[in-house]
């Protein structure tokens, strides 16, 4: 039996591997014991290391499933080591990346080890200012690919005697336009049999999928939503998340709103810095509209360069001042430092180096085609571009 046949033994639910226990007659606390072995401490990637088990069972288990689906790994290191970069090569070939990032204690904060973590190999979405985004969409990730990322950072942690303490879904791809499996793999990250993870301590981030916020909502626990919002100003939305042109940016926000309601928790907006494009007075005052009076706070992250945009990051007196307009206005608000920039851990870019240099004349019209289009944009005039292809049949509308 090869590799791909054999199912994937993080992507099953704690029912389903108690019926595959029950059917060969075993006793159920088998089952238990199997699911300690996979999810404790990151869990074990070989059967003939589940101690608790008989020899028989051991061998049934290791042929009956895959233990790993993120075995082939190339790690690369930033930060002096607080940062860890993880390019995997799942079994089709597909590259996708996670980020593990240590922050040590300080007054007020305990020592956190956050992972960031991909839902897709590429993005059908296509905003113009991400590495992923470029490449273009792939393929949706399975549920165990999702969760083992997390296993294996946690492999990693465990051997430091240290716990995984925030998940967030801010690698490759859209995650709410690979709703079902993540929403299975956020259940999985938080159940306390599986990985146990608190909801609060994992986070969904999105260009603005409306049904797939209403979703998540649904599912009643507090997991956290990050919302990537990069203008107010639906003409400008419009051409750094292309997804705008279906879901505007006020049905975003309210979508986003009534999940804080539900929750009770404070959603994050993530501003990308985009020098000359988004950072204007007018801008920081379209979130301010948007925005007042919510239980919301806003993250203003630098842009990360990336090869084929003819941008740059905001300088940092311009993002210093953006900020100001927003807390004047009540909007908590805090400038994020990136990590990684010498790896370059902005998603999906160790991913597009693999992928190779596109021809000089195709960069060259891209960067005219972003140049054109955001000054358009600054004008007020809203594109007439089509919604990305992928976008919405993938939305499951
Ligand atoms: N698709 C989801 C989650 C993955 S992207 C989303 O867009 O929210 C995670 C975050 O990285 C997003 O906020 C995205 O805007 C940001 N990002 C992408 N490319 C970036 C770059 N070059 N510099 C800074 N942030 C970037
Ligand atoms: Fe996709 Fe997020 Fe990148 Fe946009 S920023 S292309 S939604 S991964």
């Amino acid at each position: 039996m090869t590799d791909q046949l054999r199912p994937d033994i993080s992507g099953l639910t704690p029912d389903a591997l108690e019926a595959w226990v029950t059917e060969r007659g075993e006793p159920a606390y088998r089952a238990r014991q199997i699911a300690d072995a996979v999810w404790n401490d990151g869990g074990v990637t070989d059967a003939e290391a589940m101690r608790t088990l008989p020899a028989g069972l051991r061998t049934a288990v290791g042929g009956s499933f895959r233990l790993d689906t993120v075995g082939d790994t190339e790690l690369r290191l930033a930060d002096s080591g607080q940062t860890e970069k993880a390019l995997h090569r799942l079994d089709d070939g597909a590259l996708i990346e996670s980020v593990l990032m240590h922050y040590p204690a300080r007054a007020g904060s305990r020592e956190r080890h956050t992972l960031c973590i991909s839902s897709q190999a590429g993005c059908a979405v296509g905003c113009p200012f991400c590495a992923t985004g470029e490449l273009g969409f792939g393929r949706d990730l399975e549920v165990a690919e999702i969760v083992d990322q997390a296993r294996q950072a946690q492999r990693r942690l465990g051997a430091d005697g240290k716990r995984l303490t925030n998940i967030v879904f801010m690698g490759m791809g859209e995650p709410l336009l690979n709703l079902d499996r993540v929403l299975e793999s956020v259940e999985a990250l938080n159940d306390p049999r599986r990985f146990g993870l608190g909801a609060r301590h994992i986070t969904v981030s999105t260009s603005g999928v409306v049904p797939g916020i209403r979703r998540l909502t649904a599912l009643g626990p507090q997991f956290t939503l990050a919302v990537s919002l990069h203008a107010g100003r639906d003409a400008l939305r419009d051409v750094l998340v292309p997804l705008n042109r279906r879901w505007p940016v006020a049905e975003v926000v309210d979508a986003a709103r009534d999940h804080g309601r539900s929750t009770g928790r404070r959603i994050s907006y993530e501003v990308t810095m985009i020098g000359g494009v988004n950072d204007t007075p007018e801008d920081a005052q379209a979130i301010v509209d948007l925005l007042r009076g919510d239980h919301a706070h806003v993250n203003l992250i630098p842009m990360n360069p990336v090869a084929h945009t003819p941008w740059q990051a905001s300088p940092m007196p311009v993002i210093e001042a953006f900020a100001a307009t927003l807390r004047e206005a009540g909007i908590g608000t805090t400038i994020r430092r990136n990590r990684g920039q010498e790896v370059g851990a902005a998603c999906g870019q160790l991913a597009a180096e693999r992928a190779g240099e596109p021809p000089a004349p195709a960069v060259a019209r891209r960067r005219q085609r972003l140049e054109v289009a955001s000054a358009a944009a600054l004008r007020g005039d809203r594109s007439d571009e089509p919604v990305p292809a992928g976008v919405l049949g993938a939305a499951g509308e």
